[in-house]
């Protein structure tokens, strides 16, 4: 079911387990631009500077929905950017509108979850924003920094170390061939990331969610303009499955809470469950993948 209030600008994307989330908006576009990235190419970033006329949005969703409203999502592609005690605010008031209320989130880029303090975002926590989707893409400090993402490894370990500890839900989302098709670097791409989600890891017995997704070349993405110029091959499907054993490979054993989702409709192979605890059986079943092409899902079926 779509619910909104009638006034987002096309087009628009959520995380798909946010399907069915009241949308929100709060700002439009994104604040970055990564080569692989062509979701809000069309969008220059603004913010919505009157939070009365978004606080009006939340009380019109509640005459248009009643009490259906059970999770709300922050438009658009960086919402997370917002001053902290907007967030906050609009966070507060999105409950006392709506009774059946248990989450909200929203996107977030690393750098403005590490520009908010600890406290701010505790208080983000406590006032009920329950979770930030975080695309972390890579572990590998090159690959981040090929595809202009403003971020190192060492700035996602803390990020998700910072919301462990205040209480906000991490999910990641990596993508697989990122790297190219160079075996080298596609093998450190997926060791890096295994690295780096080790270090994300939450000291304390928490959920916390991890989704690689795989590379499409999309039009009018810098990374297609990179492939036509011949700066940039892509990985081939069996490249893209032995980066995903090698990413699943190198995470540490005893990982816990940890919710690993490759469901995403860009993926070969669709596994669910817990890093960690069913760690042998995915390695088996991306083994399988890469030794028969049958069992993976076809191109054609394949799509962001
Ligand atoms: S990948 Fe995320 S941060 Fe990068 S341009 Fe796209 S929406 Fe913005």
């Amino acid at each position: 079911m779509n619910m909104d209030v009638g006034n987002l600008e096309a087009p628009v994307f959520r995380p798909p387990s946010e399907w069915d989330s009241l949308l929100i908006k709060v700002t439009n576009g994104c604040t970055h631009r990564c080569t692989f990235c062509s979701m809000y190419l069309t969008k220059k970033f603004s913010m919505r500077k009157d939070i009365e006329d978004i606080k009006n949005d939340i009380r019109k969703a509640r005459e248009m929905f009643g009490s259906r409203v059970e999770k709300i999502f922050f438009e658009d592609g960086n919402a997370f950017v917002v001053k902290s005690h907007v967030l906050i605010e609009l966070t507060r008031y999105c409950y006392q509108q709506h009774p059946n209320l248990r989450k909200v989130s929203s996107y977030a880029h690393v750098q403005d979850i590490l520009k908010k303090s600890d406290d701010d975002l505790k208080r983000l926590a406590d006032a009920g924003f329950t979770m930030v989707y975080v695309g972390i893409e890579s572990g590998d400090n090159q690959v981040l920094k090929d595809c202009n993402k403003g971020a190192t490894q060492d700035d996602y370990a803390l990020a998700a170390q910072k919301c462990h500890q205040a209480g906000i839900d991490w999910s990641g989302i990596f993508l697989l061939g990122l790297a190219g098709n160079d075996p080298e670097k596609s093998q450190r791409h997926a060791v890096e990331s295994a690295k780096l989600i080790n270090r994300m890891a939450p000291p304390m017995p928490r959920k916390w969610y991890i989704s690689p997704l795989t590379l499409e070349m999309t039009p009018g993405s810098e990374i297609l303009a990179q492939n036509l110029k011949n700066k940039f091959q892509p990985c081939t499907s069996t490249q893209i499955l032995e980066e995903l054993y090698t990413l699943i490979k190198n995470t540490d054993d005893d990982l816990t809470g940890c919710i690993f989702n490759t469901n995403h409709a860009s993926n070969y192979l669709s596994l669910k469950g817990e890093l960690g605890k069913d760690k042998r059986d995915f390695l088996h079943r991306v083994e399988a993948g890469i030794k028969d092409p049958s069992v993976r899902r076809p191109e054609y079926m394949r799509g962001l």
